[in-house]
């Protein structure tokens, strides 16, 4: 039958094998990390650095389709294997989400609407990008930032040489300051045949920049909803995209409506996509493996409103008390250690759906 071979062997890669189980299909996770939370949940993982030709090698033999539960795969990594056994999502994917301006220059050449951005290599670009933005913005690494890290804010009189030397000179690009109502995301998934399903729109909460809960239904209007769908199928479309996608969205007040602006894209299973796991008829999990295995997607209808509940630190050790509370269903990730700031586990709640 077939194995699918993941790349990454953490939180994600583990609900990924448990979905694949549950199919039927066998799952292979290759992770640099000894004790990683997936190799929980699988019997074939191994534990070897991806530039090591010769596991890579034997990765590749053992498995029918490769992916990925994180972006930063290595680029010689992803070639190596997409030159012996297919890899989905495909290069391009890759490629574009590595690198938040080759992202923002794909994304606004497909027509879609973003903050105003500006390419940052020099002190000098920053001055100018900071005159055209009116003083403020959001200085971005372009390489290897998430839940906030390598990225600084700027306000009126900042100190411009210390935001740059704050992210290592490294180069960036500078975002518009945007003023949001709320921020969402779109779980979009696409198969090998062009089939695309995506999941409702959800609203999303952050703490120490690192997302806390997400709520489905999200409170924004039905045509926001719609709209917002509409884009996170045709960012799928327009990289002919193989698996699951997480887009996040900022709505911005516009008039009497709202607007949208695509904030950044994810190449894999999102964790603003968890509660899909309880309140779908298939779950985030499921439909990337289907998608990569070549199988046809299945229904991304939600059947009851949720909210998500990311478990970070020490939080997952209140486990007992959630387990008894009524609707909730409790999902930890097998971590030997908390660290402030480590996601641990995460609880969906589920209430009868309302709209
Ligand atoms: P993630 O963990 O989601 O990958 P990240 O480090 O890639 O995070 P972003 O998603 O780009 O960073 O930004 C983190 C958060 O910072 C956003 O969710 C939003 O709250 C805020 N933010 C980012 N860009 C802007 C902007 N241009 N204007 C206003 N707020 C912003
Ligand atoms: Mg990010
Ligand atoms: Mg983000």
């Amino acid at each position: 039958g077939d194995t699918i071979g993941i790349l990454g062997g953490g939180q994600l890669g583990r609900m990924l094998a448990l979905a694949a189980a549950s199919l039927g299909l066998k799952t292979h996770i290759f992770c640099p990390e000894p004790d990683s939370p997936a190799f929980d949940v699988t019997a074939d993982f191994t534990i070897a650095a991806y530039d090591d030709i010769g596991a890579l090698n034997a990765f590749a033999a053992a498995v029918s389709v490769v992916t990925y539960e994180f972006e930063n795969v290595p680029g010689p990594t992803a070639a190596h294997l997409a030159a012996r056994v297919p890899v989905r999502p495909g290069p391009t994917a890759l490629e574009v989400s590595q690198d938040r301006l080759s992202e923002k220059d794909f994304l606004s050449g497909a027509g879609i609407e973003l903050a105003t951005y500006a390419r940052i290599d020099s002190d000098d670009d920053l001055k100018a990008a900071l005159e055209r933005f009116g003083g403020r913005g959001v200085l971005k690494t372009r390489r290897f930032g998430y839940d906030g890290k390598g990225q600084v804010m700027l306000r009126q009189a900042s100190d411009q040489r210390g935001a740059r030397r704050a992210i290592g000179d490294a180069p960036a690009v500078l975002e518009q300051l945007i003023t949001f109502e709320k921020e969402v995301s779109v779980i979009v998934a696409r198969g090998v045949s062009g089939q695309t399903e995506v999941y409702d729109v959800t609203e999303n909460r952050h703490e120490h920049h690192i997302l806390k809960t997400s709520t489905v239904p999200a409170s924004v209007s039905a045509s926001t909803a719609a709209t917002a769908k509409t884009i996170a199928g045709k960012i799928a479309e327009s990289l002919d995209y193989v698996g699951v996608m997480g887009v996040e969205m900022f709505v911005v007040a516009d008039g009497d409506g709202e607007r949208l602006l695509v904030n950044e894209i994810a190449p894999r299973v999102h964790n603003s996509g968890h509660w899909t796991e309880d309140a779908c008829l298939t779950s985030q999990f499921e439909q990337h493996m289907r998608a990569v295995a070549g199988w046809p997607l299945g229904s991304a209808e939600r059947h009851s409103d949720v909210i998500m509940e990311n478990l970070i630190g020490n939080e997952a050790e209140s486990w007992e008390e959630i387990l008894r509370e009524p609707g909730a269903r409790l999902h930890l990730y097998g971590k030997r250690a908390s660290r402030p700031g480590r996601k641990m586990g995460h609880v969906n709640r589920i209430r009868p759906k309302s709209a």
